[in-house]
């Protein structure tokens, strides 16, 4: 969908247009995902997205964060199509405006929560001492300033998954994606870190597209749309 009114079109972080996804499997089996989609993501925008497994919800993520390449139409970062970015400038957005929740946490096992929290800062180019004052500003936000020495091991699946989060926001991104961020909690633990997702957001203007498969957690979207079939829908 090619939006006519320019003022919008400059609101939009992400937009997909026409876009389908194929993968090739060995001895050229093609294996489509999807076609044809379009999709606007406004800033500061909360857009979940709900669907079957297998039907494509992480690979548009991964269009979305131009971290792969569609195999037709176009997805655009800021209204520039993502291979039109230099390399450099890719990898800058990816660290500096997006943040990433996956199922499991991704922390690093060897490192503190504080420490943890802290990486996105030092990879931005902040010094070590401001990048920990920061991540423990960040951590106390998120109820979590009496962890912050714990080692991801010492933390309950709940509080890892809320230092995965704190970890995605620190840094000040314009959008999250967040991949089933909850798949692995139990429902109250579910509740609790999504609430501080999607607060963590509204605080920072963030844009957040959330994949999940709890439809409660899904409804608190400003926009719900279902991937099936090949093919993306909103849901009213
Ligand atoms: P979802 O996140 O909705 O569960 P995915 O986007 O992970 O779905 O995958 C969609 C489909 O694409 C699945 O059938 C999966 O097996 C297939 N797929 C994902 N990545 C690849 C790949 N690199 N090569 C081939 N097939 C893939
Ligand atoms: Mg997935």
């Amino acid at each position: 969908m090619i939006n006519p009114n320019e003022e919008d079109a400059v609101t939009n972080l992400i937009e997909c247009q026409g876009v389908g996804k194929t993968y090739w499997q060995e001895g050229d089996f093609a294996v489509p995902i999807f076609h044809d989609l379009d999709l606007s993501l406004a800033t500061g925008e909360f857009l979940s997205i709900v669907g079957p497994s297998g039907s494509g919800k992480s690979t548009l993520l991964h269009l979305m964060a131009g971290l792969d390449q569609p195999s037709a139409g176009t997805v655009l970062w800021l209204g520039r199509c993502w291979q039109e970015w230099e390399e450099v400038e890719r990898a800058a957005i990816r660290s500096n405006q997006l943040g990433f929740v996956y199922q499991s946490h991704h922390l690093l096992s060897e490192l503190t929560a504080l420490e943890n929290v802290a990486i996105p800062l030092q990879i931005k180019g902040q010094g070590k001492k401001a990048a920990l004052s920061l991540a423990k500003e960040t951590l106390s936000i998120f109820d979590l300033g009496h962890r912050l020495d714990h080692f991801p091991s010492q933390l309950s699946g709940g509080e890892r998954q809320r230092v995965a989060i704190a970890r995605a926001l620190v840094h000040q991104p314009q959008c999250v994606l967040a991949d089933e961020p909850t798949g692995n909690l139990d429902e109250e633990s579910a509740q609790v870190a999504v609430a501080q997702l999607i607060d963590g957001c509204k605080a920072r203007g963030a844009a957040l597209v959330m994949v999940t498969h709890n439809l409660i957690l899904a409804q608190q979207a400003d926009r719900m749309m279902r991937m099936a079939g090949g093919s993306l829908h909103r849901v009213e």
